[in-house]
């Protein structure tokens, strides 16, 4: 198990893998933020004991917030980006205001949540970030193509991120989950198969070298790993957690 130190700012942390993870983390050692717009689910964070904020991502001035209440809480050592949302659509019949969500909820978050934890990470010593994208920045299906653009600009941001903030000792990685059991995912099984969700997750699962969708903990795991010492020289690059996924 990773062992994890100081502060970590994870955001999305009221659902799903967000939620996970900020219990992985809190476990593993780490004192935890949870940051996130939805109150019952951080109400359920501080039952057990981690931190939360109520902090929207798209917005700068909470992020700025986000990072002075982190720093508050001793040396920042560590920042998962896992806020996000989907929308459904073809470019043709995605919305400009749906498009824009996407954009904002899913990439420019990661640039406006860095850039107030950054300075933080620095005058810790240095630390580690960790994006949100997915396996549709590589693999993608029909009617998500807003989603799939961000999940793709998270990779060329971790990039660029791991080149500019690594002679701070900073590193930055990617995680790319395959299908992992979510409110999100229950979400889009519904959409492509109102009738039957559960038969469209199985068949999702079927698709998955491991005949199954993953679980948050699975990907929260890989989170803490690369958060922790243990990945010590692991930068810039991005990582499937997706149980077989893009294999087949
Ligand atoms: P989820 O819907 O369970 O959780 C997402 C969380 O993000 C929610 O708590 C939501 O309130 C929060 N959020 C949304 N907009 C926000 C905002 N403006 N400010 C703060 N918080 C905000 O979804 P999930 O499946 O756990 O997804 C987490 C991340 O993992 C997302 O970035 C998603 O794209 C990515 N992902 C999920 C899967 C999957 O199969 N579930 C696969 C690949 C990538």
């Amino acid at each position: 198990m990773a062992q994890l130190n100081g502060v970590i700012v994870a955001t999305g942390a009221a659902s799903g893998i967000g939620r996970a993870s900020a219990e992985v983390f809190a476990e593993q050692g780490a004192v935890v933020l949870g940051v996130d717009v939805a109150d019952d689910g951080l109400a359920t964070l501080r039952t057990r004991n981690i931190e939360t904020i109520h902090a929207d991502v798209t917005s700068q001035a909470d992020c700025v917030r986000v990072a002075e209440r982190a720093a508050e809480l001793g040396p920042v050592r560590g920042l998962f980006n896992c806020a996000g949302l989907e929308r459904h659509g073809s470019v043709v019949d995605t919305p400009e205001d749906d498009w824009d969500r996407v954009q904002d909820v899913n990439l420019k978050s990661i640039y406006l949540m860095s850039k107030a934890v950054i300075p933080r990470l620095h005058s810790s010593g240095g630390g580690a970030i960790v994006n949100m994208s997915s396996i549709q920045a590589h693999a993608t299906q029909t009617e998500v193509a807003a989603y799939a653009a961000t999940k793709g600009g998270v990779i060329s941001l971790t990039r660029a991120m791991a080149l500019d903030h690594g002679p701070e000792n900073i590193r930055v990685t990617a995680i790319c989950p395959g299908t992992i059991e979510t409110p999100l995912v229950r979400a889009n099984a519904e959409y492509f198969d109102p009738e039957d969700p559960q038969r469209q997750l199985a068949e999702w699962g079927r698709m998955h070298a491991l005949n199954r969708i993953g679980q948050a903990g699975e990907v929260a795991r890989f989170a803490a790993f690369l958060l922790s010492d243990e990945a010590s020289f692991v930068t810039g690059s991005w990582h499937l957690v997706d149980g077989g996924l893009l294999a087949s």
